[in-house]
């Protein structure tokens, strides 16, 4: 199996009512997590990287990275691009061996959004490279809502036909409640998501993929681990797993989780500093926490995304 696209992928998931898990790496180590738990699960995968981790690995080493995991393990493995600021770094790259970019032109009005976003898809799309573009304010904070405005800040159904037709996008992020980052919901809240928002999307745009953000589900005990060990993290509520699920079970075929993976890491490294403070060989702190990380992605393939045993693997 070479690097693939989203394409196969997605259409799969729409059919098969699961998701593709799409987990933010930002290292060897979490990259080889996420790789080995689609290996371990037989699951199709989607590895995110943003503009921030290109420039801390390069470009070079990345390639080579996705390369040797195609070559070592034979996953099916898309190359995607998060949140593409600029028409530039979408171009850059569908240069560089990725197989999908998201451009996000979402702070801008929607004729400037769909102006972008078609530049980079007729780019990529002569490449052979997938695009994902997002509809919506995605980072929605309760208090900033409308709420005279049934839709809010969130994706406005009405909108999605136009701005799929005219920019020729592959996939649409939407906005209906996850958030970016590890404070999704104030403490108290109970966390939702708007499936009716949701519902309207699909009947509008049958068949087509549809993308969450921001769904990680901050588990508690892996926030407590930190602070046991000597961190400060205050109270988060995450998306809960059973609302991913369900989404999956509608239009939703990429699930993204980059929070889940950090706090994840962190913890155990913490832990190994704080019991055993002697401890300075990297590989007695990188070991545990990059099989926490796996553990955790494994689980999410399994029984949250239920895209196990989906993929088309070589090996
Ligand atoms: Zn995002």
């Amino acid at each position: 199996m070479a690097l693939v696209t989203t394409k196969e992928m997605f259409k799969r998931a729409y059919e098969g009512k699961y998701s593709v898990g799409a987990f933010n790496v930002d290292n060897l180590e979490t990259f080889q997590a996420v790789i080995q738990a689609a290996k371990e699960t037989k699951s199709p995968v989607i590895i995110q990287i943003t503009e921030n981790v290109i420039k801390y690995l390069g470009i070079t080493y990345l390639n080579h990275m996705v390369q040797a995991a195609v070559e070592d393990t034979g996953v099916e493995v898309a190359l995607h691009l998060d949140h593409g600021r600029s028409v530039e770094i979408c171009k850059y790259c569908v240069d560089h061996g990725f197989t999908s970019v998201m451009i996000d032109a979402s702070a801008y009005d929607f004729e400037k959004n769909i102006e972008m976003t078609k530049e980079v898809v007729e780019y990529a799309h002569e490449r052979g490279v997938v695009v994902e573009s997002e509809l919506g304010a995605i980072d929605g904070k309760e208090e900033d809502i409308d709420v005279s405005d049934k839709y809010g800040r969130f994706t406005h159904p009405q909108d999605v036909v136009e701005f799929v037709t005219r920019t020729g996008i592959d996939s649409l992020a939407i906005a209906i409640g996850t958030a970016h980052g590890a404070y999704k919901f104030k403490p108290g809240q109970i966390p939702s998501l708007r499936f009716d928002i949701l519902e309207e999307i699909e009947e509008k745009l049958p068949g087509f993929p549809i993308v969450l953000h921001g769904s990680s589900s901050v588990p508690k005990e892996r926030l407590a681990l930190i602070n046991k060990y000597g961190g400060d993290m205050a109270e988060s509520i995450g998306v809960p797993e059973k609302l991913l699920t369900e989404a999956s079970h509608h239009a939703v075929c990429k699930i993204n989780v980059g929070t889940d993976l950090r706090v994840a890491f962190t913890g155990e490294i913490r832990k190994v500093f704080f019991e055993q403070p002697k401890e300075y060989e990297i590989r007695k702190y990188t070991t545990p926490a990059r099989e926490a990380v796996k553990e955790m992605v494994k689980d999410k393939m399994i029984n949250v995304f239920e895209c196990a045993g989906h993929a088309v693997m070589d090996k």
